[in-house]
């Protein structure tokens, strides 16, 4: 499981390039921004999982480097 002070989720897709969607606090929201296509999104619950979500579905990004 992520930590609660983890401000970004990274994901290498299948050709080994890194794809990172940043994770910051908003009050009780959290802003994700994705740096590889500019995606944002806000999410209140489970932001590392909707930003796991966005990189293996958008850029088919499912290695965690830290695994
Ligand atoms: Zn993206």
């Amino acid at each position: 499981m992520p930590s609660m002070t983890t401000s970004k989720v990274s994901r290498w897709d299948g050709h080994g390039r890194e794809h990172i969607v940043h994770v910051s606090r908003s009050g009780l929201q959290r802003q994700l921004s994705c740096g590889t296509c500019g995606w944002r999104r806000s999410a209140q619950f489970l932001p590392w999982l909707k930003a796991q979500e966005h990189l293996a579905e958008a850029h088919q990004a499912t290695v965690d480097p830290t695994a």
